[in-house]
């Protein structure tokens, strides 16, 4: 899989504006037999630039010159593949898995082999979702095409890696500023609240079958990561593109209710440790918590338990940036971070060797609690001296 340059990025969307690429796949011909072209002229996302009356030996009729879409490209990969691997990034949420299985549901409802990989197994959390159960961490075989969502760096492919290496081919499908630009197709929007809506978007153009399994997987990704409709990245598209899922059986009751009704005793216990011992700087304006191996054990609470406890921070009137560290085993503390407005806490997170959007980010440190403290804290200020 290509980690660097080399890739074709088909389409390209920034806050700077939208870049598509047509993409010229060569010439159609009328197939032997009469009954069409090859590659399809009217296959989704096609366009023709330019055709000729052509008549000789190989072939009588027109040849056309033929440009594919980021949708007509995605449909023919997958139409040429004969075994697909699906992937996602580590620590996976409802965007990682919920577009992952939307894309599994509607390999399967055309009948294309497949399997979905991720490094960990599904949060509890997720696990009502359509079709968990081919969540693996591992594959057998070799596939020929990979298919990877919601991936802005190479290494949170964790120990998936090596399948996708394998591919001869690999199509990443984003909306994360991106970091090392993995895979040999790229369809980035970083304008787009969910990755789930990037992928509605190219499935309504291709012409997919929208079923409950898949509406309600795409629509998971959009509650996900728009936080229900309230984050600054909800979009007319993404209002309008669940209504549609809600339209085509997605269960928006099931989603919001096992993902913000559901929590185990102790995840709430530990948020209420972490406010009480929640530290503040910078007049208020940085907040941030830190949660040690001895605060999960005391509450029973996993880390995937604290999805959202950074954002309570954020909520405060006076807070701009927040953050949470928490220690997942001695020496690895995990941190979420978030910001609001213009403050890029990505930035941020890139100093750590992490990544994300601007408003919300995470990296990881390999050091003591007290450290990655003092070089969080030192960052996030500097982040809002400097904004
Ligand atoms: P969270 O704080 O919810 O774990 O992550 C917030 C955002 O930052 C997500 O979009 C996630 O993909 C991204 N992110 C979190 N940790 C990392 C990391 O270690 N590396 C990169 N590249 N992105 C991360
Ligand atoms: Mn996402």
């Amino acid at each position: 899989m290509t980690t660097q340059a080399n890739h074709l990025e088909i389409l390209s969307v920034t806050a700077q504006g939208q870049r598509t690429v047509w993409t010229r796949i060569g010439t159609a011909f009328p197939t032997k037999d009469g009954k069409g072209y090859r590659p399809n002229p009217r296959c989704a996302g096609a366009r023709v630039v330019n055709s000729a009356r052509f008549d000789d030996d190989s072939c009588l009729g027109a040849k056309m010159s033929l440009e594919l879409s980021p949708a007509g490209v995605l449909q023919r990969e997958i139409e040429q593949a004969k075994r697909i691997v699906i992937g996602t990034h580590l620590n996976p949420d409802g965007d990682a898995l919920g577009s992952a299985l939307a894309m599994s549901h509607y390999l399967e409802g055309i009948h294309k082999e497949h399997a979905l990989v991720c490094h960990h197994p599904a949060p509890r959390n997720l696990e009502f979702l359509p079709g968990i159960e081919r969540v693996q961490q591992s594959a057998e075989g070799e596939f020929d095409l990979g298919i990877i969502l919601d991936l802005d760096a190479y290494d949170r492919l964790g120990d998936t890696a090596p399948l996708f290496d394998r591919c001869p081919r690999t199509i990443v499908i984003d909306h994360h500023v991106p970091i090392q630009k993995p895979g040999d197709v790229r369809i980035i929007d970083t304008t787009a609240a969910a990755t789930a809506l990037i992928l509605g978007r190219l499935f309504r153009e291709m012409g997919a079958e929208f079923t409950p399994a898949i509406s309600t997987c795409l629509l998971t990704g959009i509650v996900t990561d728009t936080g229900s409709f309230r984050y600054r990245n909800t979009s007319a598209e993404a209002l309008s593109l669940s209504a549609f899922l809600l339209e085509h059986g997605g269960d928006i009751n099931k989603v919001s209710e096992e993902i913000f009704q559901r929590k185990p005793l102790g995840g709430t216990r530990l948020l209420g440790h972490m406010l009480d011992t929640m530290r503040l700087a910078a007049e208020n304006r940085i907040a941030y918590g830190v949660l040690t191996q001895a605060d999960f054990a005391d509450t029973g609470a996993l880390d995937q338990d604290t999805e959202g406890f950074v954002n309570e921070m954020l909520f405060i009137d006076t807070v701009q940036i927040a953050a949470l560290l928490r220690e997942v085993s001695e020496g690895t503390i995990r941190c979420s971070i978030r910001s609001r407005n213009h403050l890029d806490v990505a930035a941020v997170a890139r100093i750590f060797g992490g990544g994300g959007h601007k408003n919300a980010a995470g990296c990881t440190f390999y050091t003591s609690v007290p450290d990655a403290e003092t070089q969080l804290v030192k960052e996030l200020q500097r982040c809002l001296a400097f904004s």
